[in-house]
């Protein structure tokens, strides 16, 4: 089986993989990480916050070329994206050709507030994050939502939204659990 967990950046995808990954012989494999693999090779990159401003067709060709590997990988919980906010707007993360190498029996979405995104983002000192205001994390919530069930009609896998407010990680992990049963 592979599972898609998806959601805009500090929604917390890694949290609960970090706890998943304890209690299942499931892999976590990160979608960004394996594009950034790539990137570093072709020498396109030097972190993962610079994929997301490369031009749209290496984009589009680092994307692929994870797919195809994403896609031998079996019984994995892929940590990727419904949308990434790029210079040129909203660019899928899950395209039909992804679709069909990673072809997933599972699409969850993490979601919390604005307010709590904003504030994980502001904390997390690892990472590029831009910018952004409470208005346009919205956006980018509802975006997600419309590819998130866009892929689950095209492929017929279920769509789970997990709501992830903050001190609910273990209410989280435990109705991802659900995906298994
Ligand atoms: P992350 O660490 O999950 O934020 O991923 C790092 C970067 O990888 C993202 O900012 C995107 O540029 C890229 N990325 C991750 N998943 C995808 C995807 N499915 N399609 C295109 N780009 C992706
Ligand atoms: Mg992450």
């Amino acid at each position: 089986m592979r599972i898609i967990i998806a959601g805009v950046p500090g929604a917390g995808k890694t949290s609960i993989m970090k706890e998943v990954s304890g209690r299942m012989h499931y892999q976590v494999i990160n979608y960004g990480t394996v594009m950034l693999e790539l990137a570093k090779a072709g020498n396109m990159v030097k972190d993962r916050d610079e994929i997301r401003k490369l031009p749209i067709n290496l984009q589009h060709s680092l994307q692929k070329e994870a797919a195809k590997k994403i896609g031998r990988m079996n019984d994995v919980i892929v940590d990727t994206h419904l949308t990434i906010k790029t210079l040129s707007g909203y660019f899928p993360g899950l395209p039909m050709n992804v679709l069909e190498y990673i072809s997933p029996d599972v699409i969850v979405i993490v979601e919390a507030e604005p307010s709590e995104i904003l504030l994980r983002r502001k904390t997390d000192v690892t990472r590029k994050r831009d910018l952004e205001t409470i208005v346009e994390v919205e956006e980018h919530l509802e975006a997600n939502r419309y590819a998130g069930f866009a892929c689950s009609v095209l492929t017929g896998a279920p769509l789970m939204i997990l709501k992830n407010h903050d001190g609910m990680l273990d209410e989280s992990v435990k109705k991802f659990m659900g995906v298994f049963k």
